[in-house]
């Protein structure tokens, strides 16, 4: 299986991605949350063997003597995604469930095209099998708990049985979704819209509360969005845990507030099909909406002030020993 235009894409691609020669010379990326949150995101692009791979990802942590071998004993197919398992799982499960569910929520919701190819999911039945895979395969790739890594040859989540996992496997899924019908996606939109589907309700307009909380913490320090900032922001090493707040909180605020807004990005997602090279989106939206700064600051100011009504998928653990190897 192929993904020609992922390799087309990404590899004009330079500007909102980070190039490596190797998995083996991966570099670290940014993390979100600094050790507070429950995973750490990042897209990372992969020179490999002259193929270019999309990676994101949260938590991985140290070597161990376990052999590094891909989930092979149970698989699950659907029409857009597989599930290999170590652990027995059919079609009935909870989390195919999800991920059909997920996978609906998204196309619709963003009006995305036909997806091309299926999204593979490697489901590792502990933490220690799926770290030991992901150093043994992404050498130096940051400490992450999931990841969604695309290359031509698939688009492929990898993650492990914990309580968090649906949540992972929200934001991990959602990445390889919108690859799997997109040509590109810049790095905020990415960022941004994983967060925002990860949330359970998100289409009705439920808030995240990490990211309520963080904006809270940023407004009392008169911090001031910059859709501008966000969008030039093209290693992922720079992203911090305010940027992907506000990530999120642009794609809410663009599908929540004015009709036009939503339209503007919709627009501009539908561009992503048919290019390589997309523009910013903030000149159009300026264009159809002069006064979308100041809208768009309401609408944040609004999210922090109100306590969410949602919680995410599973409680706050504390964060994990081996989140800075
Ligand atoms: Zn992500």
């Amino acid at each position: 299986m192929t993904h020609p235009t992922i390799i087309a894409s990404e590899s004009t691609k330079a500007e909102t991605r980070h190039f490596v020669a190797s998995p083996a010379a991966a570099v670290p990326g940014s993390c979100r949350g600094f050790g507070v949150h429950r995973f750490l995101s990042v897209t990372v692009m992969l020179l490999v063997s002259c193929l270019l791979v999309t990676v994101t990802g949260c938590q991985m942590t140290r070597r161990t003597t376990f052999a590094a071998h891909l989930p092979n004993q149970h698989s699950v197919r659907t029409k857009h995604f597989v599930i290999q398992s170590d652990v027995p799982i059919d079609a009935q499960d909870p989390l195919v469930k999800e991920l059909e569910s997920l996978q609906e929520t998204v196309r619709t919701t963003l009006q995305l095209p036909e997806q091309r190819d299926p999204v593979v999911v490697y489901l590792f039945s502990d933490e220690v099998t799926y770290r030991f895979y992901m150093q043994s395969t992404w050498k130096d790739l940051p400490a992450r708990r999931a990841y969604f890594v695309g290359t031509p040859r698939e688009l492929a989540v990898y993650s492990f049985r914990s309580p968090r996992l649906q949540e992972d496997l929200r934001h991990e899924f959602t990445h390889g979704i919108l690859h799997a019908c997109l040509d590109t996606v810049p790095l905020w939109l990415d960022e941004g819209l994983a967060e925002y589907f990860e949330i359970r309700g998100c289409e009705s307009g439920e808030s995240h509360p990490m990211h309520v909380a963080e904006l809270r913490r940023a407004m009392e320090e008169g911090w001031n969005p910059s859709l501008y900032k966000l969008e030039v922001t093209t290693d992922f090493r720079n992203l911090t845990q305010r940027d992907y707040a506000e990530a999120w909180a642009w794609v809410h605020f663009l599908m929540h507030t004015k009709p036009q807004a939503r339209e503007v990005l919709l627009t501009y997602i539908s561009s992503l099909s048919k290019t390589s090279t997309p523009k910013r989106l903030q000149p159009d939206l300026e264009k159809v909406m002069p006064e979308y700064f100041p809208t768009a600051r309401a609408h944040m100011e609004k999210l922090q002030a109100s306590p969410s009504t949602v919680q995410l998928t599973s409680p706050p653990t504390p964060a994990s020993p081996f989140l800075f190897p």
